[in-house]
């Protein structure tokens, strides 16, 4: 929506598919000493060639612990790549789901599920992550403690962050 940001996006994908991206990117997180890292704020894995880079930057970065979200489990092409990533001691990997999606039919061990709930009793049984749309976050629904705490009212007022949760990147 906004100009700034969907210019900032555009100069990422540009990056992302440069030859000497994995080199830069390697680089870059050790010489800033990047401890931990999150894909993708906005975007995915979008080919199997950028699913590989990511793989390869994640394997020669073993200082740095990296975690993402993925809407392409449901990629054939890319779903292995994301699995292989999964194994890696230094990566976190959560298949996101909805009620459209439905759940993947293939939920490697390695993976944890992330479920977007839009609707009050929408299916979370599979979910090992919740997230709550914005208006259901004022209710108080069941199950709150797989519901990430930044989006519970509880979770608000005991002043919960990523940095003293954890839960995405261990
Ligand atoms: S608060 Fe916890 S569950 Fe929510 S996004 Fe951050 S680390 Fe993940």
């Amino acid at each position: 929506m906004f100009p700034q940001v969907l210019e900032r996006l555009e100069w990422n994908y540009t990056r992302s598919k440069r030859s000497d991206f994995t080199d830069r990117m390697v680089d870059e997180l050790y010489r800033k000493g990047i401890l931990l890292m999150r894909w993708h704020v906005a975007g995915d894995v979008f080919s199997p060639n950028y699913a590989r880079k990511m793989l390869e930057i994640i394997g020669r970065s073993p200082h740095c612990t990296f975690w993402f979200y993925t809407r392409s489990w449901r990629v054939p092409t890319i779903f292995p790549i994301i699995k292989s990533m999964s194994i890696m001691p230094n990566c976190k990997v959560w298949l996101s789901a909805d009620a459209e999606t439905g759940y993947p039919p293939d939920i490697p061990d390695t993976c944890r599920v992330a479920f977007m709930q839009t609707e009050e009793g929408e299916d979370t049984e599979e979910a090992d992550l919740v997230f709550l749309d914005r208006p259901l976050r004022k209710l108080s629904l069941p199950m709150l403690n797989k519901v990430c705490p930044t989006e519970t009212v509880a979770g608000k007022e005991r002043g919960t962050s990523c940095a003293t949760c954890k839960v995405c990147w261990s």
